[in-house]
């Protein structure tokens, strides 16, 4: 595949190749959509509390099981998604997905990552709102994600779109906090329950810096109320430092990877027994 794209290069200007390519994307993309159910899937992480080790919610996190190149991840197909208009439909799909999944899991809390252009349309609100109570989930169990980028873009009916979800029950959590075009008064300007540590954050408490940095994201995002979520935590040193630090729930390989819809539920059930067992303890439910 690689190979033929660079002997078209060769021929061809590279701007040609990329609006071509880029076509293609879009081509691809769409018949997928058009084939959602087979084509997409969503995967989901667990979240686990850090007082009692208990897994208190999941992410949603999109694949496309493209038809000659497997199993695909969202970095590879969601600007293109956005790009092309696409995104509002995989978006609503996703959510959709997520919601009726969630319907096997009581208690648990499930969060959707949500692009930009969703928040901007009109009839977003209205739809999370309609999808939940078709599907009789209470809007506390939800939680969208959306990154600083996407809310320093946010225009006024953003704005609302937000109070007014909040407002339904929804809560919302800033995404891959620290990246971007972060600045620590985020924390207090922007109407979020949760603030997600970037994992090249976390990938950092190992330093002296990188250490003190997570210290101060913490004890400001609590010092105003917010919840504290650690995103990629991988080693149990980093896990050790962020129960130390305060950080409320963590997140990452170490604890598990993102697994199919079909495996929530053993997971649950064995962290629900497990934290019987192990509360107030130390250690990550492994
Ligand atoms: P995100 O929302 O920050 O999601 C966390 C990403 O980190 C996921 O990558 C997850 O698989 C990965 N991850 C979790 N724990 C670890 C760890 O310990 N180590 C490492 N190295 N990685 C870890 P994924 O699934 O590839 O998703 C990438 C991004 O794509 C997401 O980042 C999110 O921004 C976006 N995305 C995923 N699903 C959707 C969706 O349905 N809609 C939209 N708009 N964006 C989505
Ligand atoms: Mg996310
Ligand atoms: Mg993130
Ligand atoms: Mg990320």
């Amino acid at each position: 595949k690689n190979e033929g794209r660079s002997r078209f290069l060769f021929f061809t200007p590279s701007m040609d190749v990329d609006v071509r390519s880029r076509e293609e994307s879009y081509r691809e993309l769409r018949l997928a959509l058009a084939d959602c159910d087979q084509q997409l899937r969503v995967h989901y992480q667990p979240i686990y509390a850090m007082d009692d080790g208990r897994m208190v919610g999941v992410e949603a996190l999109l694949r496309w099981q493209h038809p000659e190149q497997g199993l695909v991840g969202p970095a590879d197909f969601i600007r293109s998604a956005e790009e092309s208009g696409l995104i509002e439909v995989v978006g609503e799909w996703v959510l959709r997905r997520a919601i009726r999944d969630a319907r096997a899991w009581p208690g648990l809390r499930v969060a959707v990552n949500v692009s930009p252009i969703q928040l901007r349309s009109r009839k977003f609100v209205e739809t999370v709102s309609q999808v939940l109570a078709e599907n009789g989930v209470s809007p506390e169990r939800l939680e969208l994600e959306m990154t600083e980028t996407a809310l320093m873009a946010a225009s006024g009916d953003v704005a609302r779109s937000l109070s007014e979800l909040r407002r339904l029950g929804v809560a919302c959590a800033l995404d891959d906090f620290g990246t971007g075009y972060s600045s620590l008064s985020h924390i207090r300007d922007f109407a979020v329950d949760r603030i997600k540590i970037d994992r090249s954050f976390v990938n950092a408490v190992a330093t002296v810096p990188g250490a003190a940095l997570v210290e101060a994201i913490v004890s400001l995002a609590r010092a105003n109320g917010l919840r504290l979520t650690a995103e990629g935590v991988e080693e149990q040193e980093q896990y050790a430092f962020l129960k130390r630090v305060g950080c409320h729930e963590v997140q990452g390989y170490l604890l598990s990877r993102p697994v199919p819809a079909g495996e929530v539920s053993s997971l649950l059930q064995g962290s629900r027994r497990a934290a019987k067992g192990i509360s107030m303890q130390a250690a990550p439910p492994l």
